[in-house]
């Protein structure tokens, strides 16, 4: 299992400082810190909280996923919907399966296929969540296997030849996770650089690093501006002061060509802080779009002076392999409005051999493509087509507003992003809750685009 996997850690220390210099790292150790920078945040948020280890700045992500296990069937546009954002999957999945060390629990991606498979052309899909509505109108619940390597693209690389690392190397890994080549220079100019004249001073601490330890650092990722020394010395999360960015200028009237959403909120006269705000269906889905983002695209919407620091440094080191550098969100993810325009991965089409009078799918076998000669008489191959499962009503018929929930609804959502259909939502009971002044608050009509939307997004981790 690759979840008790151990690695050792040889660590510079500064007693006197109690703090750690650097420290000298095999390479798989250095590909399990990349992997991850392909967790979804939602995935993040979910092994932090599970192991009692999730910062205070991670409560957002708490309370979008609460929102969404709180919101029934009814309130999204398909049932796949709420599945696909409470298990957010990575494009990455597979490969953090290889690593020798895989802290993510998430389910193995399964592929769904429609009963009436063998009989229609339009069921010629598959979906990767169960219950997705298929062409025909049927749920997709049967499923069918696909082998992991058909899955991927690139090459796949395992335990022994680096999943995500390009470099078959020890590295030197910085207190701030940066990452280089282990050679005696690098150390040099790492320990000269901090002002220790030689390495005297300084002790060799060998330590065992396991899940627990990966899981701290990655809580200290977003509270600490010394991840080694605040994973490894103070065992603790440390949080660390750090600057906060301008507030987002909301710009009031009407929408401008182009992708922004208008809402409603409601803002304090004195404190201009929003208590709530009123917004449809774009808004909440670029909310919800948070819970999937990795970790690398979430740190790509900050500027450098924000908790990112960490991450931008593992994600600027030049030991990656290609792919690496393009992590996208699967296809399936991508709503209609894109406030946010990150990348994604179209899904791939599969072929499915339908073996001769085979009536289970537990007998259906799928690759990228099979041999034509090497089938048996009367089998047959078809070729699946990714579904998409946010659609309630066959995939031929020309739907352009894709989301998550449901399509003209109006949501309410609070500061610390809770959100709640408006119809299940007392308005009068929450102005009666709050006990406030109402003449303290004024109601605005804004509208949002990429860049508020950034912004945003940064200000709900403060
Ligand atoms: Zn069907």
């Amino acid at each position: 299992m690759a979840r008790s996997a151990k690695f050792s850690l040889k660590l510079l220390v500064d007693e006197k400082k109690n703090k750690v210099v650097l420290a000298e790292a095999g390479h798989d150790f250095v590909d399990v810190l990349f992997g991850l920078l392909t967790l979804p945040m939602g995935t993040i948020a979910r092994l932090l909280e599970n192991h009692q280890k999730l910062p205070q700045v991670l409560g957002c992500y708490k309370n979008l996923k609460q929102s969404v296990s709180d919101m029934v069937i009814d309130d999204f546009e398909t049932e796949a919907c709420k599945s696909m954002l409470l298990s957010p999957k990575s494009s990455k999945e597979i490969h953090c399966r290889r690593l020798k060390l895989n802290i993510d629990d998430t389910a193995a991606t399964t592929f769904y296929v429609c009963s009436k498979l063998y009989e229609s052309d339009s069921c010629k899909v598959y979906s990767n969540f169960y219950n997705s509505r298929c062409s025909c109108g049927s749920l997709m619940s049967y499923s069918v296997q696909v082998p992991e390597d058909a899955q991927v693209l690139e090459l796949l690389g395992n335990a022994v030849d680096g999943v995500f690392v390009s470099c078959r190397s020890s590295f030197i890994v910085t207190n701030d996770l940066k990452v280089m080549l282990n050679s005696i220079d690098e150390i040099v100019k790492v320990v000269n650089g901090l002002g220790y004249p030689n390495l005297n001073e300084l002790q060799e601490m060998l330590i065992d690093v396991g899940s627990e330890e990966v899981l701290s650092l990655l809580g200290n990722l977003f509270t600490s501006e010394s991840a080694l020394t605040s994973t490894f010395l103070m065992k603790q999360s440390m949080t660390t002061m750090l600057p906060l960015p301008p507030p987002p200028m909301f710009k009031t009237g009407t929408v401008e060509q182009g992708s922004g959403c208008h809402m409603k909120v409601f803002v304090g006269k004195l404190d201009r802080k929003i208590l709530y705000a009123e917004c449809s269906e774009d808004f909440i889905d670029s909310l919800l779009t948070f819970l999937v983002l990795p970790l690398e695209s979430a740190s790509s919407l900050s500027n450098d002076n924000t908790i990112f620091g960490c991450v931008k440094n593992l994600c600027r080191c030049g030991y990656r392999r290609q792919f690496t550098y393009n992590l996208g969100l699967p296809g399936y993810y991508t709503c209609s409005k894109k406030l946010l325009e990150i990348a994604s991965c179209p899904s791939l089409a599969y072929e499915c051999l339908i073996p001769h009078k085979c009536y289970s799918s537990s007998l259906l076998k799928c690759a990228r493509w099979f041999e034509r000669s090497l089938l048996g008489k009367g089998d047959k191959v078809v070729t699946l087509n990714p579904i998409d499962p946010k659609n309630f009503k066959s995939c031929t018929s020309m739907i352009v507003d894709k989301g998550f929930v449901k399509r003209n609804t109006k949501f309410i959502v609070s500061d610390d992003l809770l959100i709640t259909p408006m119809n299940k939502f007392s308005t009068i009971g929450l102005l009666k809750k709050m006990q406030i002044n109402m003449n303290d608050f004024e109601a605005q009509s804004i509208c949002i685009y990429k860049a508020e939307v950034c912004s945003f997004y940064i200000l709900c981790w403060y």
